[in-house]
């Protein structure tokens, strides 16, 4: 179909003058019939992309979409535009539904809208393939996959039913889906050889910046950035309920400032966001949960004020900033101990598998009663953690539970999706700290991040990395003669070999003269941020695991580099980099895990496991802690395991321990 067909059908359908950025390269593959995975944000035109090659193919497209409201704003767009759409939900009467399936199957219709759960209803897939689609489009189609954060069971049905609709086009179209998303999607939906279109995500008027700061500097820091006038209106994202009213507290000393979190009354919760709307409030320190919904377009400035859980939360919350187009200010605020607290919060929320399978191995024998099952398993699964480890394993399909709360077991296939999804968890931690302590782009890493690889390797310009010297939480300063030296001696090593490792460049370079690899790493940074290096992620395989790496080579400003060009490298300067580097170390290491409180009993109990594990350590002639860590050891003292099979369900311990230990570590508990 010509490009001057499709303009035609735009304005005559749509009375549209022109397509938005990559929506008639979309039309056109659907149009030629290929399956389709469109990702764009919100807003960015989606719609169009399934309706306007619905129209051009002729016949009726079937829309699958999750939620009522949705379907019914669409169908009624559609309708106030001359077509004939149509829908069958659980909202509208039988009489209705049947009608509806009449127009579809005598080919009246060019949009049926219909939610998935439909196809659960018996003989309405077989009605459906009795007279085929011209087009199939699955909107929000990440909730699909389990890996997406708004996963529908009734998603997964789709897959099953799609064959017998073909031949039709399938489209599947969502606003949030990174790699691992779409590629679910893509083999769910049984896409054949799709076209891709993963584009927008690029926000051009945010300045992004990171900032290494210790926590009890933050709240001096957030106040400082926020109080020139123009830095405002602000939103402050804060990790607990008590930060945000602490910091809230203070900044209001200083401009009109709320909190906003899940704990306020909703009538309260709602006069906050109605006053940050007209301008009433100037900043709101949140947690996660504000600003779903609001739309203030003029807000100048997003701080966290720790580091979020994933890059997907963080690119939506940045995502508040600017939506005016004017230019406006991100900063994170991180350090290794924000990677410590997620670090406890993965643990509470993803209990070992061991502690999910005392549970399924209880309820091989009859249904217990929640409450019941839980004091049966007391002694090994504190109520807490019991109440997590149920919650997973229902989730997973482990285990069932009634309206009155009685639990049968379950699916014995729980064991895998709970552990893709707690690695998952743990994936995206790593994703967000690696993010944060990266020297690359920040809006082209997050660009990456979503799977828009081309328009990722540009840079922005803007951000801390792109731009240090406009850099507002931070200080950059002249890099020093040696890390001058050091700047030229990477040119002259890049020179003669291409590219290489920055890990190997570290060991060529660094052994001589001690520069530690963050530095190293650091230096490297802003020699691309000046344009003087390129730093490209890249990863093989060993041993079947992926080693990421980085891999660095010169530009073609950095093959003429010379000893006055290094000046213009700003370096950054904050107290925790270049001297202070080996005590960053040292702190990784020695701050102590957040501690559970033990009992009276449970200290005493601790002493004694600790005097055995000195003697036991000096007869193994091994450290003590490859005995039992000390956080393995409390968690026994908290527990007192009795048999070897309570001490098996202890954190920490493997059927290995319980072997070499068990007998004499129960003896102690016993005595
Ligand atoms: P998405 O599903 O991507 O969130 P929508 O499809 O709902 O976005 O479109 C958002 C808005 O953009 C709608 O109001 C739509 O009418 C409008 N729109 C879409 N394409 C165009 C276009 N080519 N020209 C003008 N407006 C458009
Ligand atoms: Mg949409």
């Amino acid at each position: 179909m010509s490009s001057a067909r499709l303009t035609d059908l735009l304005a005559s359908n749509f009375g549209f003058s022109s397509f938005r950025a990559n929506q008639e390269a979309v039309c056109r593959a659907a149009v030629d019939g290929h399956d389709v995975l469109l990702v764009m944000p919100t807003g960015a035109g989606k719609s169009l992309c399934y309706q306007l090659p619905a129209i051009a193919r002729g016949g009726t497209a079937l829309v699958i979409s999750p939620l009522i409201a949705l379907m019914d704003d669409q169908a009624s767009k559609l309708g106030d535009l001359g077509l004939r759409a149509a829908r069958i939900h659980s909202g509208l009467d039988r009489e209705r539904s049947r009608q509806t399936s009449r127009e579809y199957l005598n080919g009246t219709l060019d949009f049926l809208f219909i939610a998935p759960e439909r196809l659960r209803v018996p003989g309405f897939p077989e009605m459906l393939a009795r007279r085929k689609p011209a087009l199939i489009a699955i909107d929000e189609a990440h909730c699909i996959s389990q890996w997406g954060h708004d996963f529908r069971p009734d998603y997964r049905l789709l897959g099953s039913y799609l064959p017998a609709l073909r031949p039709a086009p399938v489209m599947a179209l969502t606003a949030t889906a990174t790699p691992i998303v779409q590629d679910d999607i893509v083999a769910q939906l049984q896409l054949e050889q799709p076209s891709r279109f993963i584009h927008g995500f690029r926000r051009t008027n945010l300045a992004v910046e990171v900032v290494e700061v210790s926590k009890p500097k933050r709240t001096q820091l957030a106040l400082s950035l926020l109080t020139p006038a123009e830095r405002r209106p602000a939103i402050v994202y804060a990790p607990t309920r008590k930060d945000a009213e602490t910091l809230a507290q203070e900044l209001s000393q200083s401009f009109s400032t709320a909190a906003y979190h899940a704990g306020l009354e909703p009538h309260h919760r709602e006069r906050v966001q109605r006053e940050f709307l007209t301008g009433k409030l100037e900043a709101v320190v949140a947690t996660i949960a504000f600003g779903m919904g609001i739309d203030k377009s003029d807000v100048r400035t997003v701080i966290h004020t720790a580091l979020p859980a994933s890059l997907e939360a963080y690119y939506q919350e940045i995502g508040r900033a600017g939506r005016d187009g004017k230019l406006s200010r991100t900063i994170l605020m991180h350090s290794y101990a924000d990677r410590r607290t997620h670090d406890f919060f993965y643990e509470r929320d993803y209990p070992p598998v061991e502690e999910l399978d005392l549970i399924f191995r209880k309820l091989q024998t009859r249904p217990y009663h929640k409450d019941e099952l839980a004091d049966l398993l007391r002694a090994k699964l504190d109520g807490e953690i019991f109440a997590t480890a149920l919650d997973k394993l229902l989730t997973h399909g482990g285990a069932r539970i009634d309206f009155e709360g009685n639990v049968t077991r379950g699916d014995a296939g729980w064991r895998r999706p709970y552990l893709s999804q707690s690695n998952l968890r743990m994936a995206q931690l790593d994703r967000v700290m690696r993010y944060a302590e990266s020297y690359q782009c920040r809006m082209a890493q997050l660009v990456r991040h979503f799977g828009d690889e081309d328009d990722g390797r540009h840079a922005c310009g803007q951000c801390d990395i792109c731009s240090p010297e406009r850099a507002i939480a931070q200080r950059f300063r002249q890099p020093d003669a040696s890390e001058r030296d050091l700047m030229l001696a990477v040119a002259r090593a890049l020179r003669s070999s291409g590219s290489k490792s920055t890990g190997k460049l570290h060991q060529e370079l660094c052994a001589a003269n001690g520069t530690s690899r963050d530095h190293f790493e650091e230096l490297l940074g802003a020699m691309s941020g000046a344009g003087l290096l390129s730093i490209e992620d890249a990863s093989f395989e060993k041993d079947g695991r992926t080693i990421a790496y980085r891999k660095a080579s010169l530009t073609r400003e950095g093959e003429e580099l010379d000893g006055a060009d290094t000046a213009s490298v700003l370096v950054r300067d904050s107290n925790e980099s270049a001297s202070a580097q080996p005590a960053k170390r040292e702190r990784k290491r020695k701050e102590p895990q957040p501690e559970i409180p033990l009992s009276a009993d449970a200290v005493v109990l601790e002493e004694k496991l600790r005097a055995w594990r000195r003697e036991e350590s000096t007869k193994l002639k091994q450290p003590a802690f490859c005995v039992f860590s000390d956080k393995t050891l409390r968690a026994i003292a908290s527990e007192r395991p009795l048999t070897e099979e309570d001490l098996l369900a202890v954190d920490g311990i493997g059927p290995a321990k319980v072997a070499k230990f068990g007998a004499a570590v129960c003896a102690i508990c016993a005595g």
